[in-house]
């Protein structure tokens, strides 16, 4: 689970890692109130839980309050780079002398953990990294080993921090392992981590993290239940909340095609082939997409199966539903059962092709075959099976013209 900029930064606060007075804002009138408390100037920040805010012009200094309150305007509607604005951060604006990057994260290959930092911070950190990769430094901590402030402040000098930087940065350093660690996180960054203060009274100069990103590990889950407010309940689709409650694996898309699998491969494999079949042509000029991804994973039951057909079917935009099962430890006689399950029980009317192959796939295709319903259509080859989906979508969505609307349909 990514954090926004506001809730990572009460992680780090926890920890005592300096952090500039901020506060989170929904409405420019709320902007208006937090800085009545921050003061100014400050800086508005759109919280996205995506890098690179400030080049897409997502983070606006304002001197005034009036500056303050048309930034905010200018950010709350933004989405940047396809993620919708969720409010804005307001912090005090601080003077910065040097920006360095700092990162820790869980590197799977080396089986420890990777700190990435260098002098270099700021919003130009991947140029930096591709052409001076030598001012970028890769370090390591073991986890069987002691990271304690002796081995943090050799890292810092590793790291390059100017000699007046050390201390303080060993001690960031140690406490982002603490916050890395205590909080089950899989990324922990601050870029910048600015050295700010006025540049002509040496006592001013200190280092503070101006925005930070955390990736929590949703395996650690069971042992957080402090994660709940993370939950971004605003921008939670419904409908993948109710595949997660069911262990399943959904992911609405935006097309008209519903599509259900088994094993993430055959499933993407599947998106490929609807997307492919559905392309614009010259009989029909609207494109046909897959609505979903939805992966039943491996011996699923019929009440999977059928559960997985109710939550595809849930999603308005669904017309047809493409079901390629490639039978394993998946039986596709208990897939059809589930299938006609919900086709009997729940009432559903939308048309289905189905492809089986493998475990009790002509068992299956029995089953269906007898049930004798003229919304079942069934195909030999994931090809064909994708083709007869996105025919049987454009017919219901009545497109075989240009002018053809979708219509909405249950
Ligand atoms: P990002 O673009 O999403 O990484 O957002 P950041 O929070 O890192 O902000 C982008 C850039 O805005 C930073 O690298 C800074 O250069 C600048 N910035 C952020 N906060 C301040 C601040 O308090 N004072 C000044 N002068 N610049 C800031
Ligand atoms: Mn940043």
């Amino acid at each position: 689970m990514d954090l926004y900029e506001y809730q990572a930064r009460q992680l780090l606060e926890k920890e005592d890692i300096p952090i500039p007075a901020a506060l989170y804002a929904r409405s420019s009138h709320e902007v208006a109130q937090a800085v009545e408390s921050i003061g100014l100037p400050c800086v508005i920040k759109g919280q996205v839980k995506i890098g690179h805010r400030g080049q897409a012009g997502g983070v606006l200094l304002a001197d005034t309050l009036d500056d303050a309150i048309l930034d905010s305007e200018k950010i709350l509607p933004m989405t940047i780079h396809g993620h919708k604005v969720n409010g804005v951060l307001v912090t005090e604006a601080k003077n910065i002398i040097h920006e360095y990057y700092v990162s820790i994260s869980l590197d799977r290959a080396s089986r420890d953990y990777d700190v990435l930092a260098t002098v270099h911070g700021g919003t130009e950190v991947e140029d930096i990294a591709h052409n001076h990769p030598e001012d970028v430094k890769r370090l390591h901590i073991n986890p069987l080993e002691d990271f304690d402030l002796e081995a943090a402040t050799t890292m810092a000098k590793e790291i390059g921090f100017y000699h007046a930087d050390v201390d303080q940065a060993a001690e960031i350093l140690l406490k982002m392992w603490k916050v890395f660690k205590e909080t089950d996180a899989t990324l922990v960054e601050i870029n910048p981590l600015a050295k700010i203060g006025n540049p002509d009274d040496e006592s001013s100069k200190r280092l503070c993290a101006l925005d930070a990103k955390i990736s929590l590990d949703n395996n650690a889950a069971f042992r957080h239940p402090e994660w709940s407010e993370f939950i971004d309940a605003q921008n939670a689709d419904p409908l993948e909340a109710r595949a997660q409650k069911h262990g399943l694996h959904y992911v609405r898309l935006d097309g008209q095609v519903g599509v259900i699998g088994n094993g993430a491969g055959l499933v993407m494999s599947s998106l490929d082939a609807v997307a492919g079949a559905g392309e614009p042509s010259a009989a029909s000029s609207l494109a046909i997409k897959p609505a979903n991804f939805l992966d039943i994973g491996g011996g699923a039951s019929a009440d999977v199966m059928a559960e997985s057909l109710d939550i595809v079917a849930s999603d308005p935009h669904v017309s047809s539903i493409l079901i390629n099962v490639y039978g394993g430890l998946t039986s596709c006689k208990t897939v059809a059962q589930g299938i006609l399950g919900a086709v009997e029980s729940n009432g559903l009317t939308n048309p289905l092709v189905v492809r089986f192959d493998g475990n009790e796939a002509t068992e299956g295709l029995q089953l269906l075959a007898n049930a004798n319903n003229p919304h079942i259509h069934v195909s030999d080859t994931m090809e064909d099976a994708a083709a007869s989906a996105v025919s049987v979508a454009r017919e219901w969505n009545g497109a075989s013209d240009s002018t053809a609307s979708t219509t909405e349909r249950n």
